[in-house]
């Protein structure tokens, strides 16, 4: 295999030690998350006392000022321990980035300590019940009366949308501008007129608490606003190379740690008196597995590199999202199919991750979206 370079001994510490939180923190509880569908708050607050939230926000702000490759290894860590009920990732990579970016002083004060340290759990509201991939036709208004913006609307499918305590919502501050009248407000949840629907049952991710949120005359205070009023849409676009690359990261270790599984499974597994492993279709058809994952690697790790040196563009970040997250839900269902009716059982690892890869072709952008995307940094003709 292609020997990984970009991580240092400090960065492998780091590693053994998610993983081991992973084992001891977290595999414990995540059956009982997923019955309830939700992680306790606990295990948030365990976290940020570790230092495993928020790792790249300045230490002024909370976070130990690492870099981003600490944040890969956490995701990288979560998929290879198969766990999808944290939602660490949205909170530390997503919302904390658009407040220390964009946010004033005053909003990264309140709220990043309190993130990194697990005390509050960040959200973010983009998708509603009638606006997705288009979010040009996002219809949660935000109208300005004095010191406060006036918050209506409803918002679905929000990643820790039952736990978080803070949610950073894209809204319409000038309808008429559309993408042009767009900014993002941070609610606190304990504002007046905030209310969290009920949490969405869901095919995988069954640990995760997906919710819809509503906005009820919420009075916002105009200090909330982040960033500029109507840049909103800038914002979401500067920050799309990592959050894409982000489900890449996830997807490509996920897909090393099914060749895994199946690896041993299928050593163990005997099937007419030999292992299942013996039989040319077992062999080929993880020769073909392992050789895909291994270019999903090099590839995501060339665009890790891209984006530690601020070289990343967002054409080859969707290229990463689509590309591996298709290749995770193939190596899932081939990986299932060498397990047998095992395979379909939820108490092995290949069931749940099988399930839970379905959406990573669907969120953070549809993979539709991403070939849009892509095809538009090819220099085709646009003429109809
Ligand atoms: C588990 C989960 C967690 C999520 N978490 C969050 C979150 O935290 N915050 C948030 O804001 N959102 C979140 N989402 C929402 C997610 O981002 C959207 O579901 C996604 O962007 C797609 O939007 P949609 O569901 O409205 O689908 P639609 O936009 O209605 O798309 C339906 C189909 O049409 C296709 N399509 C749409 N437009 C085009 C086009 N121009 N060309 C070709 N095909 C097109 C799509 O690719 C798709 O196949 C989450 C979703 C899920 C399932």
């Amino acid at each position: 295999m292609i020997p990984r370079t970009l991580f240092s001994a400090e960065h492998e510490t780091f590693r053994d030690s998610v993983r081991r939180f992973m084992a001891e923190e977290v595999a414990p509880h995540d059956e009982r998350w997923q019955e309830q569908g939700f992680a306790d708050k606990e295990v948030w607050r365990k976290a940020g006392a570790n230092g495993f939230l928020c790792p790249t926000m300045p230490e002024a702000y909370g976070g130990s000022g690492a870099d981003k490759l600490y944040s890969v290894i956490l995701f990288e860590e979560q998929a290879r321990a198969n766990n999808s009920s944290l939602g660490f990732g949205l909170h530390s990579e997503i919302v904390a980035p658009y407040l220390l970016n964009y946010g004033s002083e005053a909003l990264r004060k309140r709220y990043l300590p309190k993130m990194a340290s697990g005390e509050m759990i960040g959200a973010i509201a983009m998708s509603e019940p009638g606006a997705g991939s288009d979010l040009q036709a996002v219809k949660t208004s935000a109208v300005r009366r004095g010191d406060v913006f006036v918050l209506n609307g409803s918002k679905t499918f929000i990643t820790n949308g039952w736990n978080c305590d803070l949610v950073i919502v894209v809204a319409k501050t000038d309808p008429a501008k559309g993408a042009k009248g767009t900014s993002l407000l941070v609610v606190d949840t304990t504002m007046k007129g905030f209310s969290k629907g009920k949490r969405l049952k869901k095919l995988g991710l069954k640990g995760q608490d997906t919710a819809e949120l509503f906005f009820d005359n919420v009075e916002v205070p105009a200090e909330n606003l982040v960033g500029q009023e109507n840049n909103g849409f800038i914002y979401l676009m500067q920050e799309l190379p990592w959050e894409r690359l982000q489900i890449a990261i996830a997807a490509a270790a996920k897909c090393e740690a099914a060749l895994e599984w199946t690896r041993d499974y299928v050593n163990e597994r005997k099937a007419f008196g030999k292992p299942i492993a013996s039989f040319q279709n077992t062999r080929f058809k993880l020769a073909e597995l392992a050789t895909e994952t291994q270019i999903a690697r090099v590839f995501v790790d060339r665009c890790i590199a891209l984006l530690m040196a601020k070289g990343l563009d967002t054409a080859t970040a969707s290229m990463a999202k689509y590309w591996v997250t298709e290749l995770e839900g193939k190596v899932m269902d081939e990986c299932v199919q060498l397990h047998g009716g095992y395979g379909f059982m939820w108490e092995f690892p290949i069931a749940r991750a099988y399930a839970d890869a379905r959406v990573q072709r669907i969120y953070g952008g549809t993979n539709e979206i991403m070939k849009e995307v892509i095809s538009r940094s090819l220099g085709l003709s646009q003429e109809k």
